[in-house]
């Protein structure tokens, strides 16, 4: 059948410390699969179970699973809860005084924010909202900073029943439009202006053009939080609001909106790495139970750990690891206004010294960057209160995983490479840190409970060491309940019939080692067919990033007569941008590299440099693109999400 060939070979492996196995929640291997086993043979109780421990329940669930209308599941559907209740109210008896948020900005001024404070505050937003009209069901747009404001804002909508939908600060007009419009917004939060690496982000001139495209008619109010003192450029009585206005005399506490568990939390659209955002949509119950268990399972957390997840609340993992995981566990965390290379690339590394954090959580575009512009710069800081790291986002290539390990975690911290989605809500396949050996590259092992394998066309599992589509076979709790507004599209995206319409499609290709660890291999959409071998983008990039020149690099095919498909290399090294005869050079020598790596057929036919590669704005290369580039079509596509267009026409133009 259609299966993949793997050609990565990585052989090293890495044990938990014994200091570190030792408290660990979940400890050594037993007690994983103890729990795995556990979710296999009572599946339904596995669940039922942990939502009753994690979970406060205003009225407990009689059932775990609705299944009679697959693929549109339901959870624990007649319980009744509230999110923000129990990411803040439930606390407050014995840690009103913990520190919720250490808010670091743009320009290093630390604002520390307790339980009891964040829950005045989110009151008080609460009820300016249910001044304007708002109220269970509607939907509200949040296009903030990473600033506190937004996950107050994030949370008011929870006590209230709203559903929030947040655009991330970076998107344009016309992304923050098309969102709006396809979630019928009714009021959209907002900031006068935002501060990313000392440069000023027109957030409400974004936001008044976007509803002055037609389709916006369903707002009907716009939030205007003041972040800087520039006031706002124009101004629409009747619909505008100051944030600060629409709180002043609001009552510090607000009865939270009962929600049945099944009821929408938020609509969160992708991040647009492959094709049209989906709008997806997220339940309370199940959504807040797979934040919280992952949170305790793959964070290992202690309440005295200092998190930081580095994502901003435009994307799920803001979501899930900043808004509603860390709050729900009672966790104190960081979060960060600014971006990792302002004022210089020793940002990340001095404010886990100054804040002393135990659990850093990134993306591998944000490591490959800083490699790049400093490899050497974490020595120069005091990193010991770190105990664990994380990365999400894209595949991390072994050679940066390695300089993670040594040069960020001083080789005692666990690395947690967690694979999941906007539309699993949570952490799927992950090690749990303590009881699971990590390899550079892999995300190891699915959590208890999350029945992931790999398939063929056909649905059957393909043996160790082949590549195929990777499906999770059993609904779980935090899974996307549909498409917003296209239940067709939900259906045929993620359940398709090819499989029956039973597993879940994730739409990325993987392998399995012989001891179970999942390599992800890319995604399904970018899959090479190289003289009848089918190959992932993952690997053939992993070893050019292995090459002690090479930063960043993405592959992608084109049309070649005999092998049927090309290897299509762009390459960004850590140096300069090579031009001329240097060019030639190097392009030679990485093609042998490649060779020599994992094999010939691997092979690019054309490498490319440029000085960066065109990514989405939460940092994954967008491929799509690469693949018109390599083919010299005209780039007809949809680039309202990238980050940096103009890396299009240098990419074009440095073919040789
Ligand atoms: P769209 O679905 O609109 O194309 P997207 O898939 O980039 O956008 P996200 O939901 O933010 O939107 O990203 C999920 C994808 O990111 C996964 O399907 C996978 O391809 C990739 N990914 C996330 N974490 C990892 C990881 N640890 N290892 C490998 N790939 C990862
Ligand atoms: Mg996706």
């Amino acid at each position: 059948m259609s299966t993949l060939d793997s050609i990565l070979r990585e052989t090293r492996s890495f044990d938990p410390a014994e200091d570190f196995r030792r408290k660990a929640t979940v400890s050594g291997p037993d007690a994983y699969y103890a729990l795995c086993e556990q979710a296999d043979d009572h599946y339904l109780s596995f669940w039922g179970d942990l939502a009753r421990e994690l979970i406060s329940w205003k009225k407990p669930f009689s059932r775990v699973l609705d299944d009679s209308n697959a693929p549109f599941f339901k959870w624990f559907d007649d319980g009744v809860l509230n999110v923000s209740y129990n990411c803040l109210d439930r606390h407050l008896a014995v840690n009103a005084n913990k520190i919720a948020l250490i808010f670091e900005a743009d320009d290093g001024d630390v604002t520390r924010v307790t339980y009891s404070e964040l829950h005045r505050r989110v009151c008080q937003f609460a009820n300016g909202l249910k001044s304007l009209g708002v109220s269970k069901g509607d939907r509200v747009v949040i296009y903030m900073p990473m600033v506190i404001e937004a996950i107050v804002a994030m949370q008011a909508c929870a006590r209230i029943g709203a559903i929030h939908s947040v655009v991330f600060g970076g998107f344009s007009a016309g992304a923050v439009h098309d969102r709006i419009q396809d979630a019928g917004a009714k009021v959209v939060v907002t900031a006068n202006e935002g501060l990313r690496g000392g440069k000023i982000v027109p957030l409400k001139a974004m936001v008044d053009e976007a509803l002055a495209m037609p389709g916006s008619e369903t707002v009907i109010a716009t939030v205007v939080y003041q972040r800087t003192n520039n006031g706002a450029s124009t101004w629409h009585d009747g619909r505008d609001i100051w944030w600060h206005k629409l709180i002043d005399g609001q009552p510090e506490s607000c009865e939270p909106e009962w929600m049945q568990a099944d009821d929408p939390l938020f609509i969160l659209y992708t991040s647009g790495s492959t094709g049209r955002p989906k709008g997806i949509q997220h339940s309370s119950a199940g959504y807040l139970l797979g934040a919280l268990n992952s949170f305790r399972w793959v964070f290992d957390y202690k309440p005295s750990d200092v998190f930081w997840c580095t994502a901003d609340v435009g994307w799920i993992t803001g979501h899930s690891y900043v808004c509603y995981g860390p709050l729900g566990m009672g966790a104190t965390q960081v979060i960060f206004e600014g971006v990792p290379t302002y004022p210089d690339a020793g940002r990340f590394w001095r404010m886990i010294e100054q804040h002393k954090v135990t659990t850093f959580y990134t993306a591998p575009t944000a490591i490959r960057t800083l490699i790049k512009l400093g490899a050497e710069l974490p020595k120069q800081y005091d990193l010991s209160s770190l105990r664990l790291l994380g990365t999400v986002g894209e595949p991390i290539n072994p050679e940066a995983w390695m300089w993670y390990y040594e040069m960020v975690g001083g080789e005692r911290c666990p690395i947690v490479d967690t694979w999941w989605q906007t539309e699993t809500g949570s952490a799927m396949i992950a090690p749990l840190p303590g009881a699971i050996a990590t390899k550079p590259g892999s995300c190891t092992l699915p959590l208890p409970g999350i029945m992931a394998d790999i398939v063929d066309e056909s649905g059957a599992p393909v043996e160790p060491g082949k590549g195929g589509f990777l499906v999770i076979k059993r609904p779980f709790p935090s899974l996307v309940r549909t498409i917003w507004n296209d239940p067709e599209r939900f259906k045929s995206t993620y359940f398709p019939e090819e499989f029956n319409g039973q597993y879940y499609l994730a739409g990325d290709s993987a392998n399995r080692d012989e001891s179970g660890y999942f390599w992800i291999m890319g995604r399904i959409d970018d899959v090479l067919n190289v003289s009848g071998h089918r190959l992932g983008t993952m690997e053939i990039e992993s070893a050019l990033v292995a090459n002690p020149l090479v930063a960043e690099a993405a592959v992608v095919g084109k049309p070649h007569e005999v092998k049927g498909e090309a290897v299509v290399a762009f390459v960004v090294l850590k140096g300069p941008r090579p031009t001329g005869e240097e060019a030639k050079r190097l392009t030679a020598e990485l093609k042998n590299w490649v060779a020599h790596e994992i094999g010939k057929l691997a092979q690019p036919d054309d490498i490319r440099f440029g000085d960066n590669l065109p990514k989405t704005r939460s940092g994954k290369i967008m491929r799509r693109l690469l693949r018109a580039i390599a083919r010299g079509e005209e780039i007809a596509q949809d680039v309202s999400t990238l980050e940096n267009p103009q890396i299009l026409s240098q990419l074009q133009e440095s073919a040789s």
